[in-house]
């Protein structure tokens, strides 16, 4: 199937085409046909299959057949991080660069709002936005959302996440009550379940492969060592030259600070991204990694969600997430858009129950490693049986909490750090 049949204008077609994009992907297939008749969307898709261009095609479409000379914002996406902002916007202006007199404008936090307020200023179509400064902005009066004909709510599940549900809420609250809502989750808990059906109108409901099941395409290894020998153990792994680009995890800020600096004492070039860079920092550490420049990119989780750079050969997991559904985000950072990747995860002894956790949502083994230079203390510990969670369901055996919320503290996935972007 090409892109021809699903209902776009010759020029996003053109600029599709320009972008290399051959075929759709599944999401983009399902999707784009009824953002671009106008029906609500709701998409159920992890991260890397594709989902900015299946609501930006349809929502550019919409926008330049309402425009008008009437300078008022037509389309807003609401998204949770600065950085899945930034590519949105760029991902407007690829898609968009056939459509004349088409303009967006991108609002987040962390940086100075005037440059932000002289673009609104000047008429928009299209608002692309972290929640937080977009409701101090409307607030104050400098965004006006009442003539909204398509919404895009992208990643909700990681809104609820990071706390900002509430925010969302009251955003949603201020738009005309007819429009057009794409909303899309890589997963569906009740909260989000709950928000989507408050939000969408007889929504036509499109789901790609469930989180779970990404992870197939992906090499993984499993390297059990000791706390102390894990960056002695990074050391290692990167003198591999097949290691073209990768992208190591952190649990912490500081943590991933002191990756970065290790590695660079011993001539490796890296940068950390996280919360408390400012933004040009991560600006630079960011096309420092797509350029090449920088090899070994240190991230937390917020602040890689959405980093989108082609070509990560390989994932790192420094620490294994007490989340299972983290792992899996995290290594879809590698094999973006089909193509395959390489996630290897160090595990110490107090990370063995994630490793559990991580197993049993994806339903397979990481492939062990038993010969390296940093073998574990502790003997590695025999496999896990991955059929004692039933499928699907969520539910672990007895019915008790989570076991990844034992050890954070006894919170759970949502985890009591909410983190706001603006
Ligand atoms: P998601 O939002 O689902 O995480 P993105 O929309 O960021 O995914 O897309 C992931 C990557 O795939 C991007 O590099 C994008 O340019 C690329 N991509 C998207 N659609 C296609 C397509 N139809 N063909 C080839 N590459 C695509
Ligand atoms: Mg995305």
């Amino acid at each position: 199937m090409n892109f021809d049949a699903l209902g776009l204008s010759a020029p996003i077609l053109r600029a599709v085409k320009d972008a290399g994009y051959t075929e759709p992907t599944p999401i983009q297939r399902d999707a784009i046909p009824p953002a671009a008749k106008g029906r609500d969307v709701l998409g159920c898709a992890q991260t890397g299959t594709g989902k900015t261009a299946a609501f930006s095609l349809p929502l550019l479409q919409r926008v330049d057949a309402l425009a008008t000379d009437d300078p008022c914002v037509r389309a807003l996406v609401v998204t949770p991080t600065r950085e899945l902002a930034a590519q949105i916007g760029e991902s407007l202006t690829t898609y968009g660069k056939h459509l004349e007199d088409l303009w967006h404008t991108v609002i987040f936090g962390g940086v100075n709002e005037k440059p932000q307020i002289a673009e609104l200023k000047k008429g928009v179509d299209v608002i692309v936005a972290t929640p937080g400064r977009l409701l101090d902005l409307m607030n104050r009066g400098f965004v006006v959302l009442d003539k909204i004909d398509v919404f895009v709510l992208d990643e909700a599940d990681r809104m609820l996440d990071m706390g900002f549900l509430p925010d969302v809420k009251r955003i949603v609250a201020k738009l005309p009550k007819k429009r057009q809502t794409l909303f899309f989750s890589a997963t569906m808990p009740p909260e989000i379940r709950q928000l989507a059906e408050s939000m969408l109108h007889d929504p036509v409901s499109v789901a790609v492969a469930p989180v779970s099941s990404t992870a197939e395409r992906i090499e993984q290894h499993l390297y059990f060592v000791d706390k102390t020998n894990k960056r002695a153990l990074l050391a290692e792994v990167l003198a591999e030259d097949s290691l073209e680009r990768a992208l190591v995890f952190s649990r912490t800020k500081h943590g991933a600070n002191r990756i970065a600096q290790f590695l660079e004492k011993r001539g490796v070039s890296s940068a950390a991204i996280h919360g408390n860079k400012s933004q040009g920092a991560r600006t630079r550490a960011l096309d420092g990694f797509k350029s090449g420049s920088v090899r070994v990119l240190v991230a937390t989780d917020i602040a890689a969600r959405g980093i989108d750079v082609d070509g990560v050969s390989h994932v790192i997991n420094f620490d294994l997430p007490n989340v299972p559904e983290t792992y899996v985000h995290r290594i879809g950072r590698t094999a973006r858009a089909g193509a395959s990747g390489i996630a290897l995860s160090f595990c110490d002894t107090e990370e063995r129950e994630y490793l559990v956790d991580i197993e049993r949502l994806i339903g397979r083994h990481l492939a062990r490693i038993d010969e390296h230079g940093f073998v574990a203390s502790q003997p590695a510990p025999p496999m896990t049986d991955l059929e004692s969670r039933s499928k699907g369901g969520g539910q672990r055996p007895g019915g008790g909490k989570k076991k990844s919320s034992r050890r954070g503290g006894g919170r759970g996935r949502r985890g009591g750090r909410p983190r706001r972007a603006s």
